[in-house]
Parts: C-alpha cells; structure tokens; sequence
C-alpha cells in the first residue's frame, strides 16, 4: 500500500531538520524533492533514490502548472505501492501548495497521508528580528495575493509579506517584480503606513556559514530594492492599538469587585 509523508526539512542546511523527518526520508523508497542544490545533494546522502522536482519549474511557465506535474510525478509513485516521501525547504504546510494538495489527493484516493513540520521561514524571522507575534499580533500574506483582493490591514500590529519578490505578477511565472508593479504595492501600503515608516527585508541564512539578511529602508524605497525569490517584507506597526473602552468597561461592570 503506498504511502505519501511530505517533511520539512527547515531552513538551514544539516541544522534543522527534525529526527522524524530524517527518518522518513532515510526509510522512504523513493524521495521527492524542491529543494535548493545543495538541501537537494544532502537528500542524496539520506537516500539515494532522491530526485529534484526544481527542473520542472520554467521562466516562462506558469507556477500552476508546475504545481500540477509535481502532485502527479508524486501521487504516481503513492499508485504505484511505494512509500514516497515529498521533501520541502523550512515547513511544508507554510506558504506551499503542494504539499498540502498532495497529502489532500492522497487521502481521498485511500492512501496514508501526512506533513511533519519543520522550521519555516516565519519562525527564524521571529528568532533573527526578536518579534514575538503575540506581542502586538502579526498579519501574513502573500504578496501578490493582498495586491489582487481586498484585505483588511491592521496597522497596530505586524504585516508580513511573503513572496514579495514576485508581488503583482499576473502571469504567476517566476519573474522578479517590476517598479510599476511594486509602485501599485506602495500605493495600497500608503493608506496604511506613512512613506517614510521603518520597514525590513529579511532573508534568513540557509547555511550556518552565512548572515542573514536584515535590511532596513524607508517603505517608499522598496522600488529599488534588490529583492530575490527568498525575500519577505516585515512591516513594524505604524500605530498604538487603541483601547476598546467599550469593552473595557463591559468587563469592569461584570468583574467582581473583590476579584
Ligand atoms: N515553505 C517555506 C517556509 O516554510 O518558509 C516558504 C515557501 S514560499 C513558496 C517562498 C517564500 O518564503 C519566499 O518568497 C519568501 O517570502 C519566504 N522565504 C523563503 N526562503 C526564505 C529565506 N531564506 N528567508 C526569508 N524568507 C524566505
């Protein structure tokens, strides 16, 4: 009976990655991977029948497509009775698809389906800029998808924006975005955030060896910024919450006295 577990493999290299998932790849008939070169020739040391879904990605093509080809290559070989580990970068339920579709596919057809967590993106972030998103609560979208709906921004806490290095992308290739297309992101921002609030590019490491990236600018700059395929904007919020004195003095006239 085959079987799909997709694992999060975290984000530094060899650091990261969780006993559990270590052992379901080692044990794995076959390994699925859409990892960068050097995660994907460490997948090779754990089992040698890894494989690298990367080549499927195009310039031009267009990302659901891809998405598509990988969840057949992987449910292909679940059909074909073998224990078929999918090996994502950081967490495999964060911010990706496929993982989640797979495991979805796979158990309505019948099979054994699970994810095991790893370390995301989000959570280094928290370590690297010590923020703490209970403090003062923290939104996350992906970039393009808050340029293409409307979205209710709470400027009290913290935004996150992933993926921003492709932020207004129609054509949902692989295209590092354009001054127009981040411009039309500012023009949303601004009804928020003064042109002038404090905002960071973070690209955490992905190997002990290097530094992370934690790049401050004036919001209005972010047309001219280098970004990459692994850049997320942090936003710090832009006001003090305000206290809901309604509310506030519900509570005090049903708290008793003597609490
Ligand atoms: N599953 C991944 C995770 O757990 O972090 C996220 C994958 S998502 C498709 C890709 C986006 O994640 C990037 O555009 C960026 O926003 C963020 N990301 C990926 N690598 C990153 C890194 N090294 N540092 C900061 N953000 C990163």
């Amino acid at each position: 009976q085959g079987q799909i577990v997709c694992v999060g493999m975290g984000m530094i290299l060899g650091a990261h990655m969780a006993p559990r998932c270590r052992s379901y790849i080692e044990q794995a008939d076959i390994v699925y991977s859409s990892c960068h070169h050097l995660m994907q020739r460490w997948l090779e040391q754990l089992n040698i029948n890894s494989h690298s879904l990367q080549p499927l990605y195009g310039k031009y093509k267009d990302r659901r497509e891809t998405y598509a080809e990988m969840i057949e290559i992987m449910l292909a070989s679940v059909r074909a009775g073998k224990r078929v580990v999918g090996a994502f970068y950081g967490h495999p339920g964060v911010f990706a698809q496929v993982p989640h579709r797979v495991v979805k596919l796979a158990l309505e057809e019948g099979f054994d389906a699970h994810m095991e967590p790893g370390i995301s993106a989000e959570a280094c972030l928290y370590a690297e800029m010590n923020i703490d998103p209970g403090e003062l609560g923290c939104q996350h979208f992906e970039a393009s998808q808050f340029m293409f709906y409307q979205r209710i921004i709470d400027p009290y806490g913290y935004l996150v924006l992933w993926q921003i290095g492709l932020a207004g992308d129609l054509t949902l290739t692989s295209k590092i975005s354009t001054t127009p297309q981040r411009q039309l992101l500012l023009d949303k921002l601004f009804e928020y955030y003064p042109p002038d609030h404090q905002v960071a590019i973070y690209e955490s490491k992905t190997n002990v060896m290097e530094q992370s990236r934690i790049e401050w600018f004036a919001l209005r700059d972010l047309v001219d910024m280098p970004l990459t395929m692994i850049s997320t904007l942090v936003l710090p919020p832009a006001r003090q919450m305000p206290v809901d004195r309604d509310m506030m003095a519900s509570l005090h006239k049903i708290t008793p006295r003597n609490y």
